[in-house]
């Protein structure tokens, strides 16, 4: 199966197999792959807050891809194949573990709040946490003995979970350092992806702007979905200076469907 050049098949046709909050994911062209759509909508507070941002789906589908091709390119497995268009990606089918992974490197959102550190504070350590991927119940926070005696994951899924986050966080950290942006957390999910009767676990969903938090080098801006989480406003500039600065989008190039977007100098 040739997984770099899929069958084109037209939008109407399509079976929709889930509807996120932010993406929504199509039966793929070949059996075990699926289209991975970026819409516009920007959600926080388990969608009590809700707002349609022109751009946005493009925008993380491109950053994402960027990601996720580099994670490719030195041997993280994950579940990305190729970008269709501006605002699909082709990926492999996995059956995603419940649970997000947290990555922390600086003390920031809910891990300020909860413990009392002041946003900002480096960590002695980069600090993973779980929780229990549940709308209903806010995604709590859960421990490695709730995930195996619950049978979320295994404990060697879950050491090969860990293993994955401790290398995608020094990747990604050097990554944006390179760039003047320092990542100070980001959320990961992974998935069983099956291959004959063998199972591995690869990085899944989307790395972007809306999973992690990128504060510029110099100033601390904030380049990340705080903008809208917050309500301080330009999160589309902020996401295109994100996409600019890895090189990903050219000072004008337009986002689909809405015009041309100034981009900070
Ligand atoms: O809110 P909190 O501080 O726990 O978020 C930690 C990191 O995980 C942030 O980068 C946030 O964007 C990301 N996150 C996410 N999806 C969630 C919860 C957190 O992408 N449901």
């Amino acid at each position: 199966m040739d997984f770099q050049n899929p069958r084109y098949t037209p939008m109407s046709r399509r079976r929709k197999i889930y509807e996120g909050k932010a993406k929504t994911l199509y039966e793929g062209p070949e059996p075990g792959t699926i289209i991975q759509h970026f819409k516009d909508d920007a959600t926080a507070f388990n969608a009590k807050k809700h707002e349609i941002l022109d751009g946005k789906g493009v925008l993380n589908n491109r950053i994402s891809e960027f990601m996720f091709q580099k994670l490719n390119e030195i041997g993280v497995p994950t579940h990305f194949i190729k970008r269709l268009n501006m605002r699909e990606q082709l990926v492999r089918e996995v059956e995603i573990i419940p649970i997000e992974v947290v990555i922390r490197n600086v003390a920031a959102g809910s891990l300020a709040s909860r413990l009392g550190i002041e946003e900002g504070t480096q960590l002695p350590r980069s600090i993973i946490e779980f929780y229990y991927k549940n709308d209903q119940l806010n995604d709590p926070m859960v421990s490695e003995e709730h995930i195996t005696a619950f049978g979320w994951a295994t404990t060697q899924e879950i050491d090969d979970v860990i293993a994955l986050a401790i290398r995608v966080n020094d990747f990604l950290t050097g990554l944006f350092l390179g760039v003047g942006i320092r990542l100070v957390d980001f959320k990961m999910e992974c998935g069983r992806l099956w291959e004959n009767d063998m199972m591995r676990v690869v990085v899944a969903d989307e790395i972007s702007p809306d999973s992690c938090r990128l504060w510029d080098m110099k100033t601390n801006e904030k380049l990340d979905k705080d903008r809208f989480r917050r309500d301080l406003g330009g999160l589309i500039e902020a996401y295109t200076e994100v996409a600019k600065r890895l090189g990903i989008m050219t000072e004008n190039e337009p986002l689909q469907g809405t015009g041309p977007v100034l981009v900070k100098s």
